[in-house]
């Protein structure tokens, strides 16, 4: 019996064990103490991917592939070493866009290239070319459209037009109509081409009426975009590796969506058709007063006093942390608190920063030990036994008008109850107002205390002055 059909090839092989990598590294990635193994374990996958692509007899210039390689690697490199963590929305924003642009232009390579052919392709693959396009082009517009927005290089808020949903909705029907008349005359390239021009303005438009706070979720539903139209590309080209690997990304992808829209008590339905998140400026300046309300402005050593002479401190940090780029003083606070004797917590907001998992991230590249982290739904339960809430850059997540204030544009957005703590002390620069541009009663209360300056600095100075009791 001849045996030699069922001995899987080196590339096989190389797809089994990248896809079982893959599979282990999500795994890992979901927690954030195993998280960086996890990263390098799906890295490793996709390499092994990598070479048994190039394992593939149909390759025919190895050189452009090495060069594009170096080039890309080089890009990459330089990229993930020189962007900040605070910038990584965008960051991911643009990869998602090279994603969804990489399915693109696989569709169109193989439209062209199957044109000079005598026999037409199946239904399956003509199937398969529409939906990459339409998804592949969504993505690399839609993402380049958010990358701008958050990258400052258009406005952040919403972009609306008149005749804006007709307009949408004439286009989408044009492509469904051009796609029905594609699958009976596939050799037209001028349909094609039509087609994929008009997905590429439908991304344009799906993200100009998105803004403000819901860019992130936005970000986060083109990764799972570039992972779907990854995965169709993976059909037209009948690559089992691209298929499974675009399909977790799209799978994770849509969880994370998930995850974030109830970070932020918020519809996937009213981010995308909703124009809200609008940037207002904030107002007020550093101790003074809003309205006819005052903050209570104090000085680092008697808030070192208060903190080194607490049993317990939760330290909630936020965006502000992540720009001042505050962790590492922060860990040598909470170290100067320990040798005190005060226990110390983090609380950890589903959605502070401006990413899923931001403040785990920096945290962790400080050291923080990682069982001191508390999710928001733990630790509000021990707000009410806490002695103080010190609260670091971090503002709309620690805004009460999201549990009282019907009319607040975050209300129903959960929060971490730091006004539940005996004391509160907000770190900030000023009296701005955070990402949803609304103004934070916690500043105003009885027993919070502002102590004005930037994370980095004004932390250092906690920890001297702690140091010296
Ligand atoms: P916020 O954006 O609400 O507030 C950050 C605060 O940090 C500002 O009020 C600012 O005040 C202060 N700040 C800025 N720079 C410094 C500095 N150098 N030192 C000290 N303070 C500083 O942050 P939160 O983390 O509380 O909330 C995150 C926001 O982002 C929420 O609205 C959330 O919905 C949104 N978002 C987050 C996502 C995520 O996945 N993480 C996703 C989608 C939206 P001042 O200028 O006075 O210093």
């Amino acid at each position: 019996m001849d045996i030699t059909g069922f001995i899987p090839t080196g590339i096989e092989i190389s797809y089994l064990v990248a896809t079982a990598l893959f599979f282990i590294g999500l795994k890992y990635l979901g927690s954030p103490a195993t998280a960086r193994q996890g990263n390098t374990i799906a890295a490793v996958g996709m390499l092994l991917a990598v070479v048994g692509t190039l394992l593939n007899a149909g390759v025919v210039n190895y050189s452009v592939i090495f060069l594009s390689i170096a080039i890309g690697s080089a890009i990459g490199a330089i990229g993930a070493y020189k962007v900040a963590m605070t910038e990584m929305p965008q960051m991911v924003g643009l990869l998602n866009g090279l994603g969804g642009g990489a399915s693109t232009l696989i569709a169109v390579a193989e439209f062209l290239r199957g044109l000079p052919a005598a026999e037409v392709p199946s239904i399956d693959s003509r199937i398969t070319l529409i939906l990459s396009i339409l998804i592949g082009g969504i993505t690399l517009t839609g993402s380049l459209i958010a990358f701008a927005k958050l990258q400052e290089l258009m406005s952040g808020s919403p972009i609306t037009f008149p005749l804006q949903q007709p307009v949408n909705i004439l286009l989408f029907a044009s492509f469904v109509v051009g796609s029905g008349y594609f699958l009976t005359v596939p050799k037209d390239e001028l349909v094609f081409l039509g087609l994929t021009a008009i997905a590429l303005i439908l991304g344009v438009l799906f993200v100009l009426p998105i803004g403000g706070a819901d860019m992130p979720v936005v970000v986060s539903l083109l990764n799972s975009f570039s992972g779907i139209a990854a995965a169709a590309a993976g059909f037209v080209l009948m690559n089992n590796i691209l298929i499974i690997a675009g399909a977790l990304v799209g799978a994770s992808g849509i969880i994370l969506t998930q995850i974030m829209c109830k970070g932020m008590n918020r519809s996937l339905s009213s981010v995308l058709f909703g124009a809200f998140g609008g940037v207002k400026s904030g107002k007020g300046g550093a101790g003074g007063a809003v309205e006819d309300r005052t903050a209570r402005s104090v000085d680092a050593e008697e808030c070192a006093m208060m903190l080194g002479y607490a049993q317990s401190v939760v330290i909630v940090p936020g965006y502000g942390m992540a720009v001042a780029q505050a962790q590492h003083s922060v860990r040598e606070l909470a170290d100067q608190l320990d040798r005190l004797g005060v226990e110390v917590k983090y609380a950890i907001h589903p959605v502070a920063g401006r990413m899923p998992g931001h403040m785990n991230v920096l945290l962790a590249e400080a050291n923080v030990p990682y069982p001191q982290l508390y999710d928001m739904d733990d630790i509000n339960t021990q707000f009410d036994r806490v002695d103080v809430a010190l609260v670091i850059g971090a503002n709309d997540v620690v805004n009460p008008a999201a549990r009282s204030d019907s009319n607040s544009p975050i209300f129903g957005m959960p929060i971490l109850d730091v006004d539940k703590a005996k004391h509160t002390i907000v770190i900030k620069r000023g009296m701005s107002t955070g990402f949803a541009g609304v103004e934070n009663e916690l500043f105003y209360l009885d027993k919070t205390m502002m102590l004005f300056g930037s994370a980095k600095d004004v932390v250092g100075k906690l920890v001297s002055e702690i140091k010296q009791l």
